[in-house]
């Protein structure tokens, strides 16, 4: 969808209650006619094979070949610039990630917009037993209210945050009476090598759900664009798996894991189970 905000064009996703993800710009801008932007991925890779790409001479061939052999540098010629609006605590997962060139808005400078995370009761997640850093199902309704009430006590902090601006605190101090559920939003530049890294790690099942929505959404818009090169990104990234040497040996001999560690081996009956195995004997 195109959306006109600011006067920008954009193609624009919702994600949460609040946030969006929208593509302001990439590069290529130009493709031949009939060609999408994974042409500009297919012309880097044929200048650095020069004559070797005559045994794999065809355009979806090669980008394939590229994502299987982890050859990343013509993914590098592609680029993206995005327009994001997340919750403060998505932000900071985001940032990690190095590779981007960002601009974010500056809650010195200017008010920040009122606008809070705030998850409806049957999104309320209960912690996982089985992984320390995530939530699994939902938390019974009675400790969800209790924790939605506590979120609306957070973000009424927004009218003195506001109160004490106009009294004279200075901006950079006066936020600090703000939850991390408030939203940021800044600009987010990467090229599509360092992008998939980000989408292979953050649309993971382990990512945060909060962010894995924006991962997701953010994959959408680029998919129009570059779609072989998302493609064979699910095909030989996201879909696939990594066996290590343990595993291999386990399936070759066709005995249990060969490790105490009882996460590998939870890790290794996962894999059974996408493998179609069944649980170990
Ligand atoms: C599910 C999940 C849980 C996480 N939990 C935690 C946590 O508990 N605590 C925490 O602190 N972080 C956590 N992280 C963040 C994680 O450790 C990484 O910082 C984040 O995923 C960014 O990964 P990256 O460094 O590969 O990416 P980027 O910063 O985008 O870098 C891309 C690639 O560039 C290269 N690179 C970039 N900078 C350097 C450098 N300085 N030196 C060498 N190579 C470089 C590396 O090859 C890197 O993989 C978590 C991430 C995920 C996905």
């Amino acid at each position: 969808m195109v959306d006109l905000m600011g006067g920008d064009a954009r193609w624009n996703i919702p994600v949460l209650d609040h946030g969006f993800v929208a593509l302001v710009d990439c590069m290529p801008r130009f493709a031949p006619e009939g060609k999408t932007g994974d042409a500009a991925i297919v012309q880097a890779a044929r200048v650095s094979y020069g004559q070797g790409t005559k045994q794999i001479s065809e355009d979806r061939g090669l980008v394939r070949y590229l994502l299987r052999h982890r050859h990343t540098t013509p993914l590098e010629m592609v680029e993206f610039k995005f327009h994001i609006a997340m919750p403060i605590f998505v932000a900071r997962q985001w940032i990690r990630h190095r590779t981007a060139n960002v601009n974010e808005y500056s809650a010195r400078y200017s008010i920040v917009p009122d606008r809070f995370y705030h998850p409806t009761l049957d999104a309320v997640r209960k912690q996982s037993t089985s992984n320390r850093q995530g939530g699994d199902g939902t938390v019974d309704s009675g400790t969800a209210t209790e924790f939605l009430a506590l979120l609306d006590r957070a973000e009424a902090n927004y009218k003195d945050y506001l109160r004490l601006s106009e009294q004279g605190v200075a901006r950079e101090l006066a936020r600090s009476v703000l939850p991390v559920s408030v939203y940021t939003e800044w600009y987010w530049k990467c090229d599509l090598h360092n992008i998939l890294h980000f989408l292979s790690l953050r649309m993971d099942e382990h990512a945060q759900m909060e962010i894995r929505v924006f991962a997701q959404a953010m994959f959408e818009l680029i998919k129009p664009i570059v779609p072989v090169t998302c493609e064979a990104f699910v095909d030989y990234n996201l879909e696939a798996m990594h066996l290590t040497r343990l595993e291999i040996e386990a399936v070759r001999s066709g005995q249990p894991l060969n490790s105490t560690n009882k996460r590998e081996q939870a890790e290794w009956e996962a894999k059974r189970a996408k493998l179609g195995l069944g649980p170990t004997a």
